[in-house]
């Protein structure tokens, strides 16, 4: 009989659907997926959900602009959504859509519910409307503007549906004052208490003047307001009103940005106690990714995008840097430069480096054979001994244990987790550096102290493979192949490694680099390129040759070439392409392959930065003339506006750039076809 698991339930936010997911959305859903596959490897049956939130007013004008009916935008929205954590190994095990028919059934049960029990009535709310947008506007007074579309607001009232909220404040209180793990960070339970502290007052759940919503049954033009709609969603998810067949609610974990923590912490269980339904167990509230200290979002135009990212360094490059960067439930700041630097440091030069080494030992003095380390006992008790000491302490399972690595996630912990983790790294790595198994080699005697080194090093990367698995879900999987390991590393207790569990004879295979090193300068340049193309999708097909070297040799994780079917003469002429003349050239301060030209293409002078610094000298340049992509959209390189593509060639394997010339006397500006 298989052992009965037992059930643990996690969510993110049940996104909005109003604009597609960034590198905030991301982070919500790499923790979440973290989280779950440790909470897998320590034996429980996981259930994770993420969805969209579909309803309101912003979708009805959104689907109004994009001139489709709601049902249609929305299940768009929807599929981009879904497709784009699927493409990052994130999928939730339900994706819940509030359109969906059981989500709709299980708004219309909750409130049945909470009717039932007395803590809904009918009232009226007064707020200040616009007429022109069918919208109220949340914390306007009399006399103000429309925000959105700057006419002058009405004040208005109408039927709606209250919840008692003020009929919660003690239950809450007593409730958070029992469960004090209830709201984390510590930080924000403070917040959230002083707020119910401070009085709650009834909530409007229903509107009139909103149409793309869930009916209210017989209450028709009623239809459910924001929170009471989406927040019951991740009820829908896993059974609704027949919740209790699957077994997965309450939920163990929400886990939310800083900013909709009241509704999580106030209104959610204030909803489920009115109706008398479980209460989830706890709520994260984690900080924001900030670019340039400044909250992210598409009108400042700096959200990052996890794409072009994944596409150069990997998605498990991605995950170790959200998680280690920021301590969890802290603001952080995104930087690509800070991105490629940690990895470069912690996984190329780190982990990748150590288990490229210790393999191809094993591999160059024992046939790739794991040898026996029966005589490593002279060694145990020195520095290998601190290895197996500190690899055994992280993977301590006793919960209370603080050096524990299983401690640190199960807190939420990450970047102390890693950070943990990474000693380990660096601690065999000195002791590869100090025990030389190269000089080992050259003596025959000394054949079962370097057998034991290697051990070591091989056991402690399976040790670290298991470890970071959570976090380097692909790259673990790799080097547990590559460590003869069988079996799905998802399917190993991290609670249950035990040193010496690696048998001597195994076949090692070092098939490839886990993390080929990048050059900087070159990754980010990639990266900042394919997010300008994602965010501004080129209306001209790909000119023949890009401006900065695309393939550089350094750049060793190859973006998948995109296989271009023929095309039409008419697609051709989308690309306009000029002589110009290049009239400055000068190099740009940390970004030493760059170049930054004013060129004169006939009609005006533009800005366009070339990767061409290491091949020609600026003053070279001066007076030559080239060929332009002119009608290629803007894009910034390093920080620097581009407005336009020189073209060359890509020549050799480090796609070295030659510049286009004319071998007769052509007039600037003069058109290419
Ligand atoms: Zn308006």
């Amino acid at each position: 009989m298989p052992e009965k698991k037992e059930k643990f339930y996690l969510t993110t936010p049940i996104y909005y659907t109003n604009g597609l997911p960034h590198i905030g959305h991301t982070y919500t859903t790499v923790v979440a997926d973290v989280i779950r596959r440790y909470k897998r490897m320590r034996g429980y049956d996981v259930v994770m959900t993420t969805g969209t939130d579909e309803h309101g007013v912003n979708v009805e004008r959104a689907a109004k602009k994009a001139g489709v009916p709601e049902s249609e935008f929305v299940a768009k929205m929807a599929e981009a959504w879904r497709a784009l954590w699927d493409e990052l190994g994130i999928p939730g095990d339900e994706f819940i859509r509030t359109t969906d028919i059981t989500h709709v059934r299980t708004v219309q049960w909750l409130f049945k519910l909470c009717r039932e029990n007395g803590y809904v009535y009918k009232g009226h709310y007064t707020g200040q409307y616009c007429i022109y947008d069918n919208a109220f506007v949340n914390d306007a007074k009399p006399g103000d503007n429309c925000p959105d579309c700057g006419r002058p607001l009405e004040t208005v009232t109408e039927e709606n549906y209250f919840f008692k909220l003020s009929s919660f404040q003690k239950p809450l209180l007593d409730f958070y004052k029992k469960n004090p793990d209830f709201i984390q960070p510590d930080t924000r339970r403070n917040e959230i208490i002083s707020f119910v502290e401070g009085g709650l007052k009834d909530l409007s759940i229903t509107r009139t003047t909103i149409r793309w919503g869930i009916p209210v049954p017989g209450e028709e033009p009623h239809v459910f307001y924001v929170w009471f709609d989406a927040l019951t969603a991740y009820l829908s998810a896993v059974g609704g009103p027949e919740y209790e067949k699957r077994g997965y609610w309450p939920a163990d974990l929400h886990l939310v940005g800083k900013d909709i923590i009241r509704f999580h912490t106030v209104y959610w269980p204030a909803f489920l106690m009115a109706a008398m339904l479980p209460v989830p167990k706890q709520v994260w509230a984690h900080g924001w990714f900030l670019m340039d200290a400044a909250k992210m979002s598409k009108s400042k135009g700096n959200v990052v995008l996890p794409r072009p990212i994944v596409n150069m360094l990997g998605m498990d490059a991605l995950r170790y840097f959200l998680l280690r960067d920021v301590v969890f439930g802290q603001d952080g700041n995104f930087s690509y430069d800070a991105l490629v630097t940690r990895y470069n440091s912690d996984l190329a030069n780190g982990l990748g480096n150590l288990a490229s080494r210790t393999l191809t030992m094993i591999e160059k003095y024992f046939g790739g054979i794991v040898p026996a380390a029966d005589a490593a006992a002279e060694i145990q008790e020195g520095f290998w001994g601190d290895v197996k000491g500190l690899a055994q302490a992280l993977a301590q399972s006793d919960q209370a244990v603080g050096s524990s690595v299983i401690w640190r996630y199960e807190k939420c912990n990450f970047s102390n987790a890693l950070e943990a983790i990474w000693t380990l790294v660096a601690l065999v790595d000195a002791n590869l550096s100090s025990w030389k198994p190269w000089a080992l080699a050259e003596y025959p005697g000394k054949r079962g102290i370097l057998a034991a080194v290697l051990y070591n090093a091989a056991e402690a990367l399976r040790f670290i493979a298991v470890l970071a698995h959570p976090v380097l879900p692909d790259s673990t999987a790799v080097l547990w192949k590559q460590l003869g390991q069988t079996g799905r590393l998802d399917d190993v207790r991290i609670d249950q490694l035990n040193w010496g569990q690696l048998k001597a004879g195994t076949t090692i295979s070092r098939d490839k680099s886990l993390f080929p090193r990048v050059d900087k300068t070159e990754a980010i340049e990639r990266i900042e390129a394919m997010a300008n193309e994602e965010l501004n999708p080129p209306k001209a097909a790909p000119a023949p040759a890009p401006s900065a070297p695309a393939a550089g040799a350094s750049a060793a994780v190859a973006v998948a070439p995109t296989v271009s079917d023929k095309i039409g003469i008419e697609d051709f002429a989308k690309v306009e392409m000029r002589v110009g003349q290049i009239k400055t050239a000068e190099r740009i301060v940390g970004a030493d392959k760059l170049l930054k030209l004013t060129v004169d293409i006939g009609t005006e002078i533009r800005q366009i930065c070339a990767g061409i610094a290491q091949y020609y000298e600026p003053e070279s340049l001066i007076g030559r003339k080239v060929a332009v992509v002119v009608n290629l959209a803007p894009r910034k390189l390093r920080g620097v506006e581009s407005n336009g593509m020189i073209v060359a060639a890509s020549v050799g394997p480090e796609g070295r750039p030659v510049l286009t010339a004319f071998l007769e006397e052509v007039e600037v500006g003069a058109r290419l076809k």
